[in-house]
């Protein structure tokens, strides 16, 4: 990893209006991203993570703020008006294989698709090429003649993994990438996406619920809630050192399986009552509806940002 930053989002918000009012899935959110880093962006369904992910793909326009890519392109565009070279540079893994796989195509046609489109191959070396993508991810030149009925969730996955590569990339969104996977097809995609970060540098936006796999592949994790961002800060402190009640909440409800986790998870910050809607949340910190630790002033005012230490960054007043 290197320090210099691919990817910085400045208050960006995105609103959707509906019949019964606005749903503020974004809302403000700002980070940055490094070249070669892994950052973990984590909420429950709801929270607007995907939403986050889907801005930066260009399927939505941001409704304010600012998203600069390398320094020089903003991705306030659609995705349909991005130049060429920003189109292949950011890729986009989803959850599930199953239905981001044409059945009717052969695995050589599904990788070999992106090459066509952006002209990236002769097209007597496109199948040379495919066979190098599936070398890379592990799967190996014979995968070429199947279709995705023949293939396990894991294999699929590393499918979608190969076309995400195709073109190249410098930034790649692991949407819930891993979610609808059994524990060892989890464990050989997380693999190997370490190892092509690894040789190539690339950049992971990993959006996901599961913080097993937040640990395994991050180097930092930014805590979702209901549009806003609530704690940011480097895997291990993170891991280590929870400050926000919400994030000590998630990670006190998740299984440990040594001795040593168990003795630095959070214990006994439980949820004290319903999980509002985006659509009409609510005054002050968004989660003073759930936490055992509000005070008067949670429900009146929104929290600041509160650095705590280098890279570790809280919003909740008992850090205030
Ligand atoms: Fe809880 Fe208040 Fe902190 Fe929000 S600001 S997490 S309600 S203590």
């Amino acid at each position: 990893m290197n320090s210099e930053t691919i990817l910085t989002a400045s208050n960006v918000r995105k609103y959707f209006p509906i019949k019964e009012g606005i749903v503020k899935a974004v809302d403000g959110v700002s980070f940055s991203i490094k070249y070669g880093e892994t950052l973990a962006l984590v909420g429950e369904s709801g929270s607007g993570k995907t939403t986050t992910g889907h801005v930066i793909m260009g399927f939505y326009t941001p409704d304010a703020g600012e998203l600069i890519f390398k320094g020089r392109y903003s991705l306030s565009t659609p995705i349909k008006k991005r130049d060429l070279e920003l189109k292949r540079d950011i890729q986009i893994v989803f959850q599930d294989p199953g239905t981001s796989l044409n059945p009717k195509h052969m695995v050589k046609d599904i990788v070999g698709l992106p090459l066509r489109i952006h002209r990236l191959s002769q097209s007597s070396s496109i199948y040379s090429r495919v066979a190098e993508l599936l070398d890379f991810v592990g799967l190996g030149a014979d995968f070429m003649f199947k279709y995705p009925s023949e293939l396990g969730g894991g294999e699929k996955q590393l499918v979608a993994i190969a076309r995400a590569l195709a073109p190249n990339p410098s930034f790649i969104i692991l949407d819930e990438s891993t979610s609808a996977l059994d524990v060892s097809s989890q464990a050989k995609v997380l693999k190997t996406l370490s190892r092509i970060q690894r040789e190539h540098n690339i950049s992971y936006l990993l959006i996901t619920h599961d913080l097993g796999v937040v640990r395994n592949i991050s180097h930092r994790v930014m805590i979702m809630y209901l549009g806003k961002i609530y704690e940011e800060a480097a895997t291990e402190e993170f891991f280590h050192r929870p400050l926000h009640p919400y994030t000590q909440m998630l990670l006190s409800s998740i299984p440990t399986l040594t001795e040593d986790d168990e003795a630095i998870k959070p214990k006994g910050v439980e949820s004290v009552g319903e999980t509002p809607s985006a659509l009409n949340p609510p005054k002050g910190c968004r989660f003073h509806t759930r936490c055992p630790f509000a005070k008067p002033i949670c429900s009146e005012r929104d929290p600041p940002d509160v650095v705590v230490d280098s890279g570790h960054i809280v919003r909740c007043w008992l850090y205030e």
